[in-house]
């Protein structure tokens, strides 16, 4: 259960546009590419000129059912392109193409973890349709003007139930989509440039009262943007309710210089723009045999590399889906999990202090300056006793900053071999109990911290260099023998 805020539960549901990466438009040849001088890459299809047709592209629809067989959905063997009317600028046609009562793709859902807690937000659908084009406002000449470079690109619109009850849960969520699109390709996931947009549809209640009336953000384009206008918007919504306003259902953008959400328009609902199926388009037909192929050639999914990573290397399900955020994230665990022998202490590396430093830079874990080789060099040193895991992390951090480029070397250099002499180990532990004769007395009479204090001081002695277990079990026998 999700905890309340003033008594209040928070209700989510996303609408995503993951722009497709097809090299052509959805409908046209014009090209999709990023940047182009305005209206350089509009061709008369776009532009809406009359007796032109749109053709629909297959790579469009195959990336669609590359999406449904990477979320768990069932792909429609038959689905319609309807047409949504409305009047803008930027829309020449006067209607926007898109998928509306059948859509290609339904059902399936997307699983993460929120912090240790395993999630998932079922998604109804996800629907094809078509970018419209750009409106420029050139303030310096007081002119708008329309670019429509943008009109007719590719979009999959993905669109979840109200499953999501806080906005660390949204992000997440939406963390999970893009990691998602990316990895299948798909998607670039741009966010900057407006390649993943999100939508979040964004009510509270008291718990138990049905649905409250939501306000829909549109288009954030950033992780910490989204979190912060969702925020915004809860408390809006609690303090307007508090001081007796209804919530109207709207449309609103977030601003990100105030920190605020500003109605943009009260939300028109599906009747007004009078939608009907596209005549100059035929039904989408998929046919198993299409699913199938596209299915046998995409590689293999973050969840079902998960579950392998929990099968061959016995990892807990966290690990696993942490380390598959990425592709290059994965190898890099796998690579450093099979040339060590210890995937348990790789992924606790590559989880804590790796993703610690990468998280740090610009550079992705591709550019780390520790290569997978030599963070398996590493732990072979710790899991034979070489050094301790504290000596460990003074040589990755040599190793990260350029001090050095081989394990043995910088453990040499930096005189961090673990004392495994036993014999001087005792002599240490000695000379710590006569130094400690108040120690001594609270532990045999049954405190335990004093135990503790005493392995301090032997460690330090030891500038570091014992072997904690040792120092334990020597100690122990001392006192003992005391
Ligand atoms: P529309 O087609 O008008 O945009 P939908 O019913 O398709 O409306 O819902 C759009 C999104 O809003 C979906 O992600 C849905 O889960 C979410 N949603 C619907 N009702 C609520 C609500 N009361 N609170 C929060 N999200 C909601
Ligand atoms: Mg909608």
């Amino acid at each position: 259960m999700n905890k309340l805020i003033q008594g209040y539960e928070v209700v989510i549901g996303f609408e995503t546009h993951a722009q497709l990466s097809t090299q052509s438009k959805i409908f046209s040849r014009a090209p999709t590419a990023f940047g182009a001088e305005p209206n350089t890459q509009a061709c008369a299809v776009d532009l809406a000129l009359p007796g032109t047709l749109p053709v629909m592209n297959r790579g469009a629809v195959e990336r669609a059912i590359e999406f449904g067989l990477a979320v768990n959905s069932t792909i429609a063997p038959h689905s319609v392109f309807a047409r949504k009317n409305y009047f803008y600028p930027d829309l020449p046609k006067g209607y926007q193409i898109s998928q509306f009562e059948i859509p290609v793709v339904q059902g399936g859902s997307v699983e993460f973890f929120l912090g240790d807690e395993k999630r998932s937000v079922r998604l109804v659908r996800a629907h094809l349709e078509e970018d419209a084009g750009k409106s420029l406002h050139e303030d310096f000449v007081g002119q708008s003007g329309i670019d429509l470079n943008r009109a007719g690109t590719p979009l999959l619109e993905i669109v979840t139930e109200p499953d999501m009850g806080s906005s660390d849960e949204a992000v997440a969520y939406a963390k999970e989509l893009h990691k998602i699109v990316t990895w299948i390709g798909i998607c670039d996931g741009n966010m900057q440039e407006g390649s993943f947009r999100c939508d979040a549809n964004v009510s509270v209640r008291k718990p138990g009262a049905p649905l409250g009336t939501r306000r829909e953000i549109k288009n954030l384009n950033s992780f910490k943007f989204m979190k912060e206008a969702i925020d915004y918007e809860i408390r809006w919504q609690i303090e307007e309710i508090e001081d007796g306003r209804a919530i109207v259902q709207a449309t609103v953008l977030f601003d990100p210089d105030t920190g605020e959400t500003r109605s943009m328009r009260t939300k028109e609902d599906a009747a007004d723009y009078r939608y009907f199926p596209d005549p100059d388009l035929p039904p989408l037909v998929v046919a198993p045999e299409w699913v199938e192929s596209v299915r046998s050639q995409m590689a293999e999914l973050p969840r079902v590399m998960a579950a392998r990573f929990v099968k061959d290397y016995g990892l807990p399900e966290y690990d696993a889906t942490t380390l598959t955020q990425s592709k290059a994230m994965a190898a890099y665990f796998e690579a450093a999990a099979q040339a060590s022998g210890q995937p348990k202490l790789a992924s606790n590396w590559i989880m804590g202090e790796l993703s610690r430093r990468v998280n740090a830079g610009d550079a992705g874990i591709e550019q780390a300056p520790v290569s997978a080789k030599t963070l398996a060099a590493l732990i072979s040193r710790i899991a034979d006793n070489t050094i301790s895991n504290a000596a460990a992390r003074q040589v990755f951090e040599a190793l990260w900053n350029g001090e050095g480029h081989e394990v043995d070397a910088v453990i040499e250099a930096k005189g961090l071999k673990q004392m495994n002499d036993s014999g001087a180990l005792e002599k240490i532990i000695d000379e710590v109990i006569a130094a400690n004769p108040d120690n001594v007395a609270q532990f045999r009479a049954g405190k335990d911290k004093a135990f503790n204090a005493l392995v301090g001081q032997a460690m330090k002695a030891s500038k570091g260099k014992a072997n904690p277990a040792q120092v334990n079990e020597l100690l122990r026998a001392r006192l003992a023998a005391l």
